[in-house]
């Protein structure tokens, strides 16, 4: 099978002939339909998280070389002698966040919290969507996603989930008007859409980016600011009525989380979510957390029980999908420095022509 593989961090995608898997007992073969780009991919191809200064976070990689794509939607063409409830020929997304299955975590629907150095996760530490074949562990990894356009599909196992686990923790009630959401990009876009959905809430987005704005505003965002506007935390303070009850961060960088501090204004017991991984760092006023009675906490991606809920949530047509870029797989590499580079407007997914 063809597959897009990184075989040095950083340097360009390689397409390579690789071995077909072969599933047994309960695994289950998927052939790649989309897969989503997502902006871990540009972490995993550079091989790190930057922790600001010159400070490094390197991402495992568990094989020499590795096809990413943690954001699949496939078509069933085998299953083990052992996989029961599923149908060649149907079309699942795969959640990609797989664990050890034996640890604390992994047996308390924590899986996604297994230690990175056992995680078999898919497209991150095993070949995924930039491959042509997609080899999944076990049916309980399987999501039906209803009449969702083929290119959507996969981004509700990544992106998709960690929107929905970000908005879980974040303290939210119902047509709540003082909610921002940082990040007019892919991420935040989807975010936008779900607490449409499942929250009621239109809430306030903020990006350094009009044409991104632009994008959240037509998908129905409250107000849009601009985060070099000079008078942020005035507009903040007046569309809240004196500060923000939940701020969720899906840019995570240091000047994000500068920013989200002063829009809480005087309001106690804001929940602060941060959940990008742009990078950096910051100094924290430690007082105004008290005071503030804050709470400050991190997401990453989502449970496999949340996961149900969201693709519940997705296949009772509730959640407006926004559109996507289709584009070859051959133009893997011009789509990472496309995201890298800030270039994509909205979201894209990756198509393999069988
Ligand atoms: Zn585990
Ligand atoms: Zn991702």
């Amino acid at each position: 099978m063809k597959a897009y593989q990184i075989v040095e961090n950083g340097k360009p995608l390689e397409e390579r002939e690789i071995e077909k898997p072969v599933p047994s007992g309960k695994e289950i073969l998927l052939k790649t339909v989309a897969c989503g780009v997502c902006h871990s991919d540009v972490h995993i191809h550079e091989g790190f998280f930057s922790l600001g200064d010159d400070a490094k976070l390197p991402v495992p990689l568990m094989t020499d070389a590795l096809a990413m794509g943690h954001e699949i939607y496939g078509e069933v063409v085998e299953l083990g002698d052992e996989v029961e409830g599923v149908e060649i020929g149907k079309k699942y997304v795969a959640y990609p966040w797989i664990g050890c299955g034996e640890c604390r975590d992994c047996l308390h629907d924590r899986e996604h919290y297994c230690s990175p150095l056992k995680t078999k996760n898919l497209g991150i530490n095993v070949n995924g969507g930039y491959a042509e074949y997609v080899l999944v562990p076990e049916s309980k990894y399987l999501f039906e996603a209803g009449d969702t356009p083929e290119e959507a599909a996969g981004s509700y196992a990544c992106r998709g989930l960690t929107a929905y686990s970000a908005l879980k923790k974040a303290n939210l009630r119902e047509n709540d008007k003082s909610v921002v959401i940082i990040s007019a990009g892919g991420l935040g876009l989807l975010a936008l859409k779900i607490i449409q959905a499942a929250y009621n809430i239109n809430p306030i987005v903020v990006d350094i980016d009009d044409e991104k704005l632009k994008l959240a505003k037509a998908a129905g965002a409250a107000e849009v600011i601009n985060a070099k506007d000079e008078n942020i935390y005035e507009k903040i303070m007046e569309l809240t009525d004196g500060g923000a009850t939940s701020v969720i961060d899906y840019v995570g960088a240091g000047d994000t989380f500068e920013l989200a501090s002063g829009m809480f204004g005087m309001k106690r017991g804001g929940t602060y979510v941060i959940v990008g991984l742009i990078g950096g760092q910051t100094t924290v006023q430690i007082p105004m957390i008290a005071l503030g009675a804050r709470t400050i906490r991190g997401v990453y991606v989502g449970s496999l029980k949340e996961m149900g809920e969201l693709m519940e949530l997705v296949r009772s047509g509730k959640i407006d999908h926004l559109d996507f870029e289709k584009r070859d797989i051959s133009s893997a590499n011009e789509t990472l420095n496309d995201l890298k580079n800030g270039k994509i407007h909205g979201l894209v997914c990756l198509t393999h022509d069988h």
